[in-house]
């Protein structure tokens, strides 16, 4: 790792910034003699600077590894494994319906082994994010996304239609949702952010715009009753 890194933690969401003692890395080397090559471990341990959350991630990577002067090197990546959280699913908070977040915690979890079950339950979880939030009719994604398109900020619209025009996903997501097709890791991967940006646009978005109207409501109510206190009594 260089020096700073920007980073955004899986436990608290919050975007931050990693500093050299904030993380911990190491490698064991598998320095026997097989058929496969040389190979390195390495662990990475970061622990999130916010003084609110202090949890720990941790993702173990597997490569090549090679002896050159004098020293065992890592080399190419092969395999990664995220340990702790299991997969790289943000925590979302519990206002956001249940059945999305399990889709969404779902996708993420399989998106490293099967891009296509992931994606299967990304277009699940858009779908129950489209009929709750939109309380869209429901009928075929496609149909579902077209209703919508009114309803929300064009760029929101356009980053949802681009998602759908890219690759395969074009062509599922004309389809019912059920219908499992294969899909690149990318695209799994893009499906997966956007899913998260629209549960931060639209929930939580939502939930931030009451927590700030409640309290100024509250603020001029308070004032509006100690007004009525100072008023001299008839
Ligand atoms: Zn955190």
């Amino acid at each position: 790792m260089s020096n700073v890194i920007h980073w955004t933690c899986p436990f608290c969401d919050r975007d931050t910034t990693l500093r050299n003692g904030d993380y911990s890395e190491d490698s064991a080397f598998l320095k026997v003699d097989n058929a496969e090559g040389y190979r390195s471990l390495k662990s990475q341990f970061i622990v999130c600077p916010n003084p609110k959350c202090r949890k720990i991630t941790l993702v173990v990577t597997l490569h090549e590894a090679g002896f050159s002067r004098n020293q065992w090197r890592t080399a190419r990546q092969l395999l990664t494994w995220n340990l702790i959280p299991p997969s790289k699913a943000k925590t979302f908070p519990s206002f956001v319906p249940q059945v999305v977040i399990d889709d969404y915690n779902e996708a993420c979890l399989i998106c490293d082994l099967s891009s296509k079950a992931s994606a299967t339950l990304s277009r699940r979880c858009l779908q129950g994010i489209l009929r709750d939030y939109w309380k869209v009719k429901p009928g075929r994604l496609v149909d579902e996304i077209d209703a919508v398109k009114d309803k929300i900020d064009p760029i929101t619209w356009e980053a949802i239609d681009a998602v759908r025009k890219i690759g395969n996903i074009g062509a599922h997501m004309e389809k019912d949702i059920n219908v499992i097709v294969d899909v690149d890791p990318d695209e799994a991967e893009l499906l997966i952010e956007l899913i998260e940006t629209l549960i931060r646009d639209w929930y939580i978005a939502r939930e931030d715009r009451k927590k700030r109207l409640t309290m100024i409501k509250n603020i001029a109510d308070s004032k509006s009753q100690a007004k009525q206190q100072m008023a001299p009594q008839s």
